[in-house]
């Protein structure tokens, strides 16, 4: 049976107020999600793989230096850039993720290259890179990544030594994720980060883990999460999300409203995710003040919002 596809993205949950942001930088992110959402939708509009729209509605968001991931991504404590990505097949429950890659633009592409061509799931740091360096990828000066706004946002957390993902705060986060439903019933999530800013030590967050960050099984439903990723992964985020469906019967409303605003913030922590079901419903809640987000169903006008409401 034929079904109408339905996709979402995100662009990262935090303290996104209409008055900070200000018209032109809203402009540019309506215009950057408006962007991922458009081509990805395309793919699905002519029959294509829910696992192909979210990796190229990834791609461009990790191509935009708006977007914390890929080119825009926040710095380490030392001044480095540590990517993490996932890619999760709903069909077959495979997948592929790299965490604390350096050096690499796409990182959503070579962890769809770890579900592919490896026997791993996981890759982390430098063999993450040796990988992606013998699958051809191109490598990038860390200047690449850089931007000024990043660099402020590192030397006033040092200031502060403190990790940012202070959604109390004004700090502006970006991490980015994508799920969808295809018109064949097949379900994918994806999504990448640079982390947190000021992160130390080899931090890893939720983005690169099955079942915290993102996760995708066909009749169920695909998340990708966003926010403090210690949150995340203390919850199995995406997973509860999923086994609240699965195991207990509920919708993917209430699953995902109980995820964030039960789960999230019982542990008095924030953020916010996305989710889509096998009949093409979609969720996307948030405990912080805004999260950019965007999605589309077939035959439906698309949604764009960065705000409540
Ligand atoms: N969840 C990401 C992390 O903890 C950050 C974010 O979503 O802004 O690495």
């Amino acid at each position: 049976m034929e079904r109408k596809f339905a996709i979402a993205i995100h662009g990262g949950a935090g303290s996104i107020l209409k008055e900070t942001l200000g018209p032109t930088l809203e402009g540019e992110y309506k215009n950057s999600l408006e962007n991922s959402l458009v081509a990805a939708s395309n793919i699905l509009n002519k029959g294509g793989k829910a696992i192909d729209a979210v990796e190229l509605a990834v791609e461009i968001m990790e191509n935009d230096p708006l977007f914390n991931a890929g080119k825009g991504s926040v710095m380490t404590h030392d001044g480095e850039f540590e990517l993490d990505a996932s890619i999760m097949d709903g069909r077959n429950r495979m997948a592929g993720a790299v965490c604390g890659i350096r050096n690499i633009p796409n990182p959503i592409k070579v962890a769809r290259m770890v579900m592919t061509h490896s026997e791993h799931v996981l890759l982390s740091g430098k063999g993450a890179r040796r990988f992606a360096e013998k699958m051809g990828f191109e490598r990038v000066e860390p200047d690449y990544f850089f931007t000024l706004e990043r660099a402020k946002q590192l030397k006033a957390a040092r200031k502060r030594d403190k990790i940012l993902l202070d959604h109390s705060h004004d700090e502006k986060h970006g991490t980015v994720g994508a799920v969808a439903l295809d018109m064949n019933g097949d379900l994918a999530a994806a999504t990448s980060t640079g982390g947190l800013t000021n992160k130390k030590f080899g931090r890893v967050g939720d983005s690169p883990l099955l079942g915290a960050g993102t996760w995708a099984e066909n009749k169920v439903c695909a998340v990708s999460c966003t926010g403090q990723g210690e949150a995340f992964i203390r919850s199995a985020t995406a997973y509860e999300l999923a086994a609240r469906i699965k195991f207990a019967g509920l919708n993917l409303e209430n699953a995902a409203y109980l995820a964030i605003h039960e789960t999230i913030n019982s542990l008095g922590l924030s953020g916010g995710l996305i989710a889509v079901d096998g009949f093409g419903n979609i969720a996307m809640p948030f405990n912080t003040i805004g999260m950019y987000r965007a999605s589309l169903k077939q035959g439906e006008k698309p949604f764009i919002g960065m705000f409540k409401n």
